[in-house]
């Protein structure tokens, strides 16, 4: 697969083929979604999003930089470029070479600033350098696929929309809240069950309980606070430490 290739599977441009048509029983996972959701928000009150970001620019950015790479090294390369980069104009007249050295430390890091220049190109020869607030311009920008869309319409328009990534996308499944594996399918199960003024919450709180006590290989299902609404309580047995030890990562 080349850079190219992995970098728009990574940012949700394609879509793999998937064999999947049927979910689950919408009544039954929305009755138990309404009942999970103020237990989540309980137990994780601080959940957000983990990304530093003061405007849709710097958010536009920091998610194609987060492509398979860990929140807390976005934070720290973006910490110096969001103050060498102000618009999206300087984004796409510094030289590529100079963005890559700016981003080094992040991997992909050749594909990731091709991506932000050519996506900074276009944010100012279509959009006057601002960055759109709706999905279908949003989609026609390189390096921006419909997870990323979501997340940038979410959190900085007041969009109630469901961004799915890794975190939403296996708690979904787990929880039986949907049995598809698309994520433009698992978008479209969650759409249909999750009330429409708290998708962008609910996303926030399945993304700290993946990493705080759900965890991918070892869920800490004894310590768990939505256990009796989980199809898989008993998972694993206790995980000492591990509320206090989760890594963050994002896809
Ligand atoms: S009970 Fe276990 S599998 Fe179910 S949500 Fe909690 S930690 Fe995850």
């Amino acid at each position: 697969m080349t850079t190219e290739l992995l970098l728009a599977y990574l940012t949700g441009k394609m879509k793999m083929a998937t064999k999947e048509t049927s979910s689950v029983k919408s009544a039954e996972a929305a009755a138990r979604l309404k009942k999970i959701l103020p237990r989540l928000e309980k137990a994780h009150p601080d959940a957000k999003l983990d990304l530093d970001y003061k405007n849709p620019l710097e958010l536009l950015i920091a998610l194609i930089l987060a492509a398979q790479a860990r929140d807390d090294l976005v934070n720290q390369i973006t910490a110096d470029l969001f103050k060498i980069h102000q618009s999206a104009a300087h984004y796409a007249t510094t030289p590529l070479p100079t963005l890559e050295t700016q981003i080094g430390k992040i991997n992909f890091y050749r594909t990731k600033a091709r991506s932000i220049h050519n996506c900074c190109q276009h944010l100012v020869d279509r959009f006057a350098g601002k960055v759109p607030d709706n999905l279908a311009d949003l989609l026609s920008l390189p390096g921006v696929g419909r997870k990323t869309a979501n997340i940038l319409l979410g959190n900085v328009y007041g969009q109630q929309t469901i961004g799915v990534d890794t975190h939403v996308s296996r708690l979904s499944q787990r929880l039986r809240f949907t049995k598809n594996t698309d994520p433009d399918k698992i978008e479209a199960d969650l759409m249909a069950i999750v009330p429409g003024k708290q998708r962008v919450r609910f996303c926030h709180l399945l993304q700290y309980h993946g990493r705080r006590v759900c965890l991918a290989k070892k869920p800490n299902c004894p310590a768990c606070m939505i256990r009796e609404l989980c199809p898989f309580p008993h998972k694993t047995k206790p995980i000492v430490g591990t509320l206090s030890s989760s890594i963050r990562h994002r896809s």
